[in-house]
């Protein structure tokens, strides 16, 4: 079994898990009572192909959530993430190619649509909520519509009240997250004396990595990092590490 590091780090972050589920639950109640729409829900999960960011400290969560064979399936989805990160172009091919390539996030039950570490999820699966149906979360679906279509898209986002204007997604809620990712930063600088961030499946596979942990622990940023080559897990786009 993987030595993981104190609930230092990853308990201010639970405590503000917590703290997100009620405030964004008052909201959402708020905006329904007002008329508003929220289409996620239990069994959606058209959105589990996007890549995510992540603190190391929800990465550490997750981590310690998980049997040995999810963190191969895990460790699998990061090696093509880094394969992604070696060879994309610019930054929408990279994103493109995770959602039609690489695909879904394995901690998705395909069968029932329901994520497996729905307690451990980081920040992003919980305050991504949408004010349209699932199909305009889906890969492929702006691509595929006419000009005229995507007119339309977005003038429906205009005058939809909880967007940003541009994307059909709640803004309001994603706002009401902040303060999950000021706590992870505050205990990454307390505990390690660096704040590591990066895609959500390379640093679960580090996180349960003993050696990587080690070197967190001890507020090395530059022997982290090398392990993390060691192991295949280091590009810029996907990892970075800071010491203060
Ligand atoms: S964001 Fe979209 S795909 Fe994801 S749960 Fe909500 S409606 Fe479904
Ligand atoms: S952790 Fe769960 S909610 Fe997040 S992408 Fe994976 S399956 Fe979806």
């Amino acid at each position: 079994m993987t030595r993981l590091p104190s609930s230092a780090v990853t308990d201010p972050v639970k405590a503000r898990y917590a703290q997100y589920a009620q405030k964004s639950h008052a909201w959402i109640e708020n905006y329904q009572a007002k008329g508003g729409k929220v289409y996620c829900g239990a069994g959606c999960f058209r959105c589990c192909d996007m890549p995510i960011r992540v603190s190391l400290a929800e990465a550490l969560i997750v981590a310690q959530a998980l049997s040995e064979r999810e963190r191969h399936k895990v460790a699998d989805h990061a090696h093509k993430v880094q394969a992604n990160a070696r060879s994309a172009p610019d930054d929408e091919s990279y994103v493109q190619r995770h959602r039609r390539e690489i695909s879904f996030c394995p901690l998705l039950d395909r069968q029932t649509g329901s994520c497996t570490q729905y307690e451990a999820r980081p920040t992003r699966c919980r305050d991504t909520f949408s004010a349209f149906p699932a199909e305009f979360c889906a890969e492929g679906t702006w691509e595929a519509m006419s000009r005229r279509e995507r007119e339309q898209y977005r003038r429906d986002v205009a005058r939809t009240a909880g967007t940003d204007g541009e994307l059909h997604f709640i803004a309001p809620l994603e706002h009401l997250s902040e303060p999950i990712w000021a706590a992870a930063s505050k205990a990454m600088r307390a505990g390690w004396r660096l704040e590591a961030w990066g895609d959500f499946w390379t640093l679960t596979t580090l996180a349960a990595d003993q050696k990587f942990m080690t070197h967190i622990a001890a507020g090395d940023g530059k022997k982290a990092w090398q392990r993390a080559k060691v192991l295949g897990l280091a590009h810029p786009m996907t990892l970075e590490i800071e010491e203060f």
